[in-house]
């Protein structure tokens, strides 16, 4: 099929508004498939597109900028605009206009504009214009103004006790600082824990330099040149040197809006991505399906892939269908992996099981219906925390002797958790979340001649989102290269 007949029946000009992670990667994803189009793609931030995840490893100092680069980010010969705004669709004419006053003529557009960082209605606090002491956490800009006014100081307020805000938090502290959490609810990430695992979670966070301050809203910042205090509901005030707005964050829908598309939370898109006009679609963080807006980078990887198979013409029954997602926390010395409905209270025909060691750290707790894992949290050492994500992915049945998955392993049998080892998990299981890719495919990639972990990030793009699956997939390789053999699976079965 040539670009011309591309589904709306339109041409092979395609524009794409913000080049963010969703943008960049819907951008090498049309270029492989469509040699012939052309492809704009338009990003505010003057920056190519980065790695916006690995904001926590750079802030952490686990990374340098080099280290958040995104592979999507350069070549396939599209034509890149950083530093580049759109202001304005015309729908009638098929055109955008830029903050240069440029007009730019689609077949089809993209919007991929992400999201905005929250800035709470607080006393003191102008959101257009923040002080030099206050920063959100959303940017590469707004990470260098982090590490800008940490540098020299010795202690930090983080209000805002969601993921982003604890791995902020947990950055600073690996930085030397004195690092203050300040969330209005009675636990932790309260989307994603219950309240045992979010005190669990605090303790942790206490020995590793981040104290929490919970069940207290702020009023009101005072920013000066030399620091910034803080007022809490109760009456305290909070000094430090600096202060980073951990608060949410809200789809960037304001270019859909004043354009009268569909826009509730999100930019209202139906299966195949399309917003209430065919020739506009959305994806990532902008978008709304289902109802559901996301801000996570799978859902907006995988929404970039079933779109570029539409816009080539190569798949046209593609659709998105949302997976449940697991969220991790990304902060050096806690281990935490949380999914499907676990902060959720006890229900009728809900099998609930838990662990609590809180000295050590840990806590484990499963929510089971009719025999299938709906939700778990999986905090400190736990030895099982790989098979419990694949069941839950998988939708498989649990075993009949839960603790496999509560403790790692079984008391009366001593056996090790089902499928822990690369050899013994299954070709469908999901080792890198964040681009979907199974063991199978790293497998066929080794059939197919891979040899080093380079290759076989090349091949799958395993590990290039959170990096978190990176010991899995070098694991199946050391697995892979133990065997040496080119079809490790047949090794396997004569094993
Ligand atoms: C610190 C941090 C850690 C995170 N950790 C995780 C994690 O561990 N796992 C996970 O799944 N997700 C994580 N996320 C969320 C993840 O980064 C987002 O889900 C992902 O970036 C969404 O991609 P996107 O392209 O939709 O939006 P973005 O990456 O935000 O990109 C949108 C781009 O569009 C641009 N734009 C907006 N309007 C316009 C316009 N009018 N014209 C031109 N350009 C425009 C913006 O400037 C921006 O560059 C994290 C986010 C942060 C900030």
């Amino acid at each position: 099929m040539t670009t011309e007949e591309t589904v709306d029946g339109s041409g092979n000009r395609f524009v794409i508004v913000g080049h963010g992670m969703a943008g960049a990667r819907l951008a090498a994803e049309l270029a492989a498939r469509l040699g012939d189009a052309k492809i704009t793609i338009l990003g505010a931030e003057l920056h190519r597109a980065y790695n916006r995840i690995m904001l926590s490893s750079l802030l952490a100092g686990k990374v340098d900028e080099a280290g958040v680069e995104l592979a999507e980010a350069a070549g396939h010969g599209i034509d890149v605009r950083p530093g580049v705004a759109v202001t304005a669709v015309d729908r009638a004419n098929r055109t955008v206009t830029t903050g240069q006053g440029d007009l730019i003529g689609y077949d089809h557009l993209v919007l991929a504009t992400g999201g905005q960082a929250l800035v709470p209605p607080l006393s003191g606090l102008d959101r257009e214009r923040l002080p030099d002491r206050v920063a959100v956490f959303r940017t590469l800009d707004d990470c260098r103004r982090i590490l800008a006014a940490a540098a020299g100081a010795r202690r930090a307020l983080v209000l805002g006790g969601g993921l982003l805000g604890l791995e902020a938090a947990r950055g600073l502290a690996a930085r030397g600082l004195d690092v203050h959490v300040v969330h209005p609810v009675g636990h932790l990430m309260e989307r994603q824990l219950d309240p045992t695992a979010g005190a669990v979670l605090a303790r942790t966070l206490g020995g590793l330099g981040v104290t929490t301050h919970l069940d207290v809203a702020a009023t009101a910042v005072d920013a000066q040149p030399d620091g910034v205090a803080l007022t809490l509901s109760d009456g305290r005030v909070l000094d430090a040197d600096l202060l980073v707005l951990s608060c949410g964050v809200r789809p960037d829908t304001a270019l859909a809006r004043a354009a009268g598309l569909a826009v509730d939370r999100g930019v209202v898109v139906d299966d195949r991505l399309r917003t209430s006009d065919r020739h506009i679609s959305a994806i990532g963080d902008c978008a709304q399906h289902a109802g559901t807006v996301t801000g996570l980078v799978a859902p907006a990887w995988e929404q970039a892939r079933v779109l570029a198979q539409l816009l080539a013409g190569h798949d046209p029954r593609a659709r998105y269908r949302p997976q449940p997602p697991v969220t991790r926390l990304k902060a050096a010395g806690i281990d935490l992996a949380a999914m499907g409905d676990a902060a959720a209270g006890p229900a009728p025909d809900v099998e609930e099981l838990s662990f609590s060691d809180p000295v050590r750290g840990t806590y484990a707790r499963l929510r089971i219906v009719g025999e299938r894992l709906t939700g778990a949290i999986m905090l400190g050492d736990n030895p099982a925390v790989g098979t419990v994500i694949q069941i839950f992915d998988r939708g498989t049945p649990v075993p009949l002797d839960r603790r496999t998955l509560l403790l790692g392993r079984s008391r009366d049998a001593g056996a090790p958790a089902p499928v822990e080892s690369p050899a013994l998990m299954p070709d469908a299981a999901t080792v890198c979340q964040c681009n979907t890719v199974r063991k199978g495919a790293l497998v066929a990639c080794w059939r197919a001649g891979a040899r080093s972990l380079p290759e076989m990030v090349a091949a799958t793009r395993a590990t290039t989102g959170c990096g978190s699956c990176r010991d899995a997939v070098e694991g199946i390789l050391g697995w892979l290269s133990s065997i040496d053999t080119p079809d490790p699976v047949e090794a396997e079965v004569a094993a």
